[in-house]
């Protein structure tokens, strides 16, 4: 049972859930072999100038004083350093304490997070015995949301408890025992322990799908209608998502009653960045070539990305047996493996990362000035997920993609 009263570092847990992988996304079973061919894409799509956003002129309507939440939220966020909401706060709360369903529309690095878990949070400390469940596509994104919770609602004496894949059952029945206030997992764990009858969610009165369209690739659609057929008649629910497609309609208009559409998606996150070819005849200029652009001095803070576990590993050794800072990212490290390379990454302690597509969803680390496109994505919406690690808060990024001449 981890406290909103203290700061508790997450556990260490390794990979065994089967569900819901996308063939040759790297978070699989499998050990690196070769992939299904993926969709081709016009390298003619991989060259741009950027744009910056014009989302930096938005002025907020509200502050974060003005919103009606418990005083602790407050001098929490004070604490934080959050003084003005940002666009998607500054829409969403004011209409989420209303107690309204929303379906929100953001990219990852917009505060979408502290968007739903400001009102969630507020309703918890404010509501005896109301119960709130966050569902996630990854286990990163589900510790991201969970640090996010643990900060905001510090010192509340709230109780909580992180269901995620790969991680030990034994500590998360210990927790559910103790009557978690609110529950944070990705789909797969959570089915798990309702399928077990170690989870109740009859008393859960507040949802939120984070990600929708990545829950949806990654093929949990049946795992989320389980799970959301067994919460609360009457709640109050929260989805958000990067786009908002036939399959995310489809899946919010079932659940949702009467929601409220917040949009701010403006551009696409790959369009505040620079993006080019790097052309290559065999498989030693290929390295030779990364290893002189990893080599300029403004490639500052890099996500390389390698198509699966294996080769990603492989790359990983080979740059530090060149002297490169690496680390690895991917679905055949463990839990622990897997967040000490994250983390040594957001401190900077190495400034590249190798990984894979999945192991590298949902990650926040806002300095990233490169990403690299060691192999080729799946599909050019895998390219423009890759390309928008670069280029956030403001800044212009720089992605480079590999081809064979
Ligand atoms: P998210 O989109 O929720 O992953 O948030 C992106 C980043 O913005 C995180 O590092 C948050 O800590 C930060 N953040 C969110 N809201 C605010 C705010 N109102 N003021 C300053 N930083 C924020």
């Amino acid at each position: 049972m981890y406290s909103y009263n203290k700061s508790n570092s997450g556990r260490g847990m390794a990979f065994s859930s089967k569900r819901g992988r996308r063939p040759g996304s790297g978070q699989s079973g499998r050990s690196g072999g070769r992939r299904p061919a993926g969709q081709y894409i016009d390298p003619a799509r991989l060259v741009r100038v950027a744009r910056l956003a014009e989302a930096v002129d938005y002025q907020a309507v509200n502050k974060f004083s003005d919103f009606q939440v418990h005083a602790l939220i407050k001098s929490n966020l004070t604490t934080k350093g959050y003084e003005i909401p940002s666009p998607i706060q500054d829409q969403t709360i004011p209409q989420a304490l209303l107690g309204q369903d929303i379906i929100g529309i953001a990219n990852t690095g917009t505060g979408k997070t502290a968007a739903f878990a400001i009102p969630l949070l507020h309703k918890l400390m404010t509501e005896k015995g109301s119960g709130a469940l966050i569902i996630a596509p990854t286990r990163e994104l589900a510790e991201q949301i969970q640090d996010e919770c643990r900060s905001i609602a510090k010192g509340s004496g709230l109780s909580g408890a992180l269901l995620i894949g790969g991680s030990s059952m034994g500590a998360q029945l210990r927790d559910l025992k103790d009557r978690p206030r609110i529950i944070i997992g990705t789909p797969g764990r959570i089915k798990d322990h309702i399928e077990r009858g170690t989870l109740k969610l009859s008393q859960f009165n507040t949802v939120v799908l984070d990600e929708v369209d990545r829950m949806l690739d990654m093929g949990f659609v049946g795992d989320v209608q389980f799970i959301l057929s067994r919460l609360a008649d009457k709640r109050q629910s929260f989805f958000f998502s990067a786009t908002l497609d036939a399959r995310v309609r489809g899946l919010i208009e079932t659940f949702a009653n009467e929601p409220v559409l917040v949009s701010l998606k403006t551009t696409d996150a790959s369009e505040h960045v620079n993006q080019d070819v790097v052309r290559y005849s065999s498989a030693s200029d290929k390295m030779d070539k990364l290893h002189d652009i990893l080599l300029k001095s403004d490639v500052e803070k890099v996500i390389v990305f390698d198509e699966t576990q294996r080769k990603v590993e492989r790359l990983s050794q080979e740059l530090v047996s060149r002297g490169f800072p690496a680390d690895a990212i991917h679905g055949g490290k463990s839990q622990g493996q897997r967040q000490r390379a994250l983390s040594r990454f957001k401190k900077s302690d190495v400034t590249i990362l190798v990984a894979t597509d999945v192991a590298a969803r949902g990650i926040d680390v806002a300095d990233i000035t490169h990403v690299i496109n060691f192999s080729m994505p799946q599909s050019y919406e895998d390219y423009v997920h890759r390309v928008g690690r670069a280029g956030r808060a403001g800044r212009v990024g720089h992605a480079l993609t590999f081809i064979n001449q």
